[in-house]
């Protein structure tokens, strides 16, 4: 929905308050799925940089780690317009916003959407500026069907040197932890509860481990068990399967 949320400081610090009572070391804000900053709709356009703005706002005011942004879509129209159009729109939202960083999620690259490989994530945030606050989100189901293979420390750590040659390191802001339904290279946007897909729980031992996402917050987006989620199970999963790879790069 485009309803902006009505925060306010009360509830800012009651926020920051249970943050600071809880385990939870950071918070990254996922903006809103209607969002379209490539859309050749000048309404939509609008609509999509007043939601993000406003995300980056809600980020400013709780500290968030990041507002994590899928760039666009292109709707059937040419790539260079929309490329161009998503990058003055995420600009413009920076613009009206103070701190917080911007993390543009690499997609699956099915129908249209943008930031399908790092080249595209490169170019995007270039055409938004090159400011600071323009990051990274890497989602390891999306990048799996992007064909990128990561589910081997080998080619994984090629990934991670590609992805720091054209996009910069220091840019990655958080990880999506999710395993692929859908095979390597397919483009379709399908995750699966961790270990129970095409990455296998191998396979996203490797990406856990990976050194350059140490210190970073990783989310999970499964479907979880009962289809309502991901479950705290899969978080301890997830975590093991971490200390799996790690003893494994070891070896
Ligand atoms: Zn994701």
């Amino acid at each position: 929905m485009w309803r902006p949320t009505k925060y306010g400081e009360e509830d800012f610090a009651a926020f920051k308050e249970a943050m600071e009572a809880s385990s939870v070391e950071a918070v990254a804000i996922h903006a809103v799925y209607l969002i379209n900053c490539a859309s050749k709709d000048r309404d939509l356009r609008m609509k999509s940089q007043a939601s993000l703005a406003h995300a980056l706002r809600i980020g400013d005011a709780i500290g968030a780690a990041g507002v994590v942004l899928h760039p666009g879509a292109q709707k059937g129209e040419p790539l260079g317009p929309s490329m161009k159009r998503a990058g003055k729109t995420i600009a413009a939202a920076l613009e009206d916003s103070d701190h917080c960083p911007l993390l543009l999620e690499q997609t699956a690259g099915h129908k249209g959407l943008l930031g399908r490989d790092f080249d595209q994530t490169a170019e995007l945030i270039e055409l938004a500026g090159s400011g600071k606050r323009l990051g990274l989100c890497l989602d390891s189901c999306h990048m799996f069907v992007q064909g990128y293979d990561i589910t081997d420390q080998e080619h994984l750590t090629k990934v991670i040197d590609e992805a720091d040659e054209k996009v910069g390191i220091d840019r990655l802001g958080c990880i999506h932890v999710n395993d692929a339904a859908a095979p390597l290279g397919s483009h379709l946007d399908r995750h699966a509860n961790i270990g129970k897909g095409e990455m296998g729980r191998k396979g996203l031992a490797a990406f856990l481990s990976e050194p350059r996402f140490e210190g970073l917050p990783a989310t999970l987006e499964t479907p979880g068990p009962e289809k309502k989620g991901s479950s705290k199970k899969e978080v301890t999963e997830a975590r093991k399967l971490r200390r799996e790879g790690l003893k494994r790069r070891q070896a």
